[in-house]
């Protein structure tokens, strides 16, 4: 894997390093950046941490504590499992990785992936990735990025699907000094901190198990939806994925629910075995593949359809005790 698959943009270095915070089990999680994450971004976490054996470790190639054998990659339970996020992201920026397993604390600093500096530090357990001065040495990579406020938009929604996955880690997120969101509870109240009222408010809440997938989150009133896909969360197994066949299913089942070019709203948590994808497609991870496409659609689309009956229902029954 080429380090340039794993770092494309400020974004992706976001998103890895929240995982990595998820990973080591972090109840609270704190995300800041600057200019768009150009000049800086910081993660903070109150997770395992680590020693300092493995705090030296953690930048190099192929570093992994996730996995012990080949054959675990068959069942990936954790969000990452090549050890190449922070290999990638230290050999293209300036790092300071201060940790601390509950024993000892130490920081941790790279430049362009050798280790300039580690010495014991004070802190309390958990785990702090500095990322400063991202594609420095890489020109033609920084030359490549959009505009500050265009990367900080990517961040916002990574970070968004993130917090929609773990509804119940605190999150706060900030971008040069200001807070922008700070969620913690579940997954309406993340919904409602990311979205806001408007949106919270036409959602329902649908829950169904069909065919080993447990499927359960919000989904737009019959009447509600939006001019794009932006306002779709599908989290498989944890994992938050990029995925077509969903996004189809879904509009399927409202059918003529929908105004032309409008995109049903979504957070939804699909739970499938995990043998059923597979997650070692693209290097982002974010891409997943299914073993029998039909079956995933099917599940999804009656999820759906239930959900849309079931609010049909109910507001007839209102409408003809009104009537009454
Ligand atoms: P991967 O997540 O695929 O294992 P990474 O390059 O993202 O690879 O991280 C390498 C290793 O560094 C992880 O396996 C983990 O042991 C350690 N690590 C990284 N971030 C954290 C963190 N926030 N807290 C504790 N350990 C971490
Ligand atoms: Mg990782």
């Amino acid at each position: 894997i080429a380090a340039g698959e794993v770092v494309e943009r400020p974004a992706s270095v976001v998103k890895e390093l929240v995982e990595n915070c998820i990973d080591a089990g972090a109840k609270k999680i704190d995300i800041s950046i600057e200019n768009g994450g150009i000049t800086s971004i910081r993660i903070s976490d109150d997770g395992a941490g680590m020693s300092r054996e493995d705090l030296t470790r953690c930048i190099l190639p192929h570093a992994t504590s996730k996995i012990c054998s080949a054959k675990d990659l068959e069942s990936i339970s954790s969000l990452g499992f090549r050890g190449e996020a922070l290999a990638s992201i230290a050999a293209v920026s300036t790092m300071h990785i201060t940790s601390c397993n509950g024993e000892d604390s130490y920081k941790l600093s790279a430049k362009f992936g050798t280790i300039t500096d580690i010495a014991p530090c004070g802190r309390a357990r958990g785990t702090t990735c500095e990322v400063l001065g991202l594609f420095e040495n890489t020109p033609a990579r920084l030359k490549f990025l959009k505009k500050p406020k265009q990367e900080q938009a990517e961040i916002t929604s990574a970070v968004i699907s993130l917090i929609f996955s773990r509804p119940d880690i605190s999150f706060t997120y900030s971008a040069d000094g200001e807070s922008i969101f700070n969620s913690g509870g579940d997954l309406y109240e993340a919904i409602y901190a990311v979205y806001g009222k408007e949106i919270a408010d036409q959602l329902i809440y649908h829950e169904r198990e069909t065919d080993g997938f447990v499927i359960k989150g919000y989904l737009g009133k019959p009447g509600f939806s939006k001019h794009n896909r932006n306002y779709q969360t599908a989290i498989i197994n944890g994992r938050v994925v990029a995925n077509s066949t969903i996004s189809i299913a879904a509009s399927q089942a409202y059918g003529g629910l929908l105004m032309k070019r409008c995109y049903p709203v979504y957070v939804i948590f699909i739970k499938m075995p995990e043998s059923d994808i597979d997650v070692n497609v693209h290097p982002n991870k974010k891409e997943v593949r299914f073993k029998d496409v039909n079956r995933v659609f099917s599940a999804v689309y009656r999820f759906f359809e239930s959900a849309l009956t079931l609010e049909k229902t109910h507001l007839d029954l209102s409408a003809e005790n009104e009537e009454k």
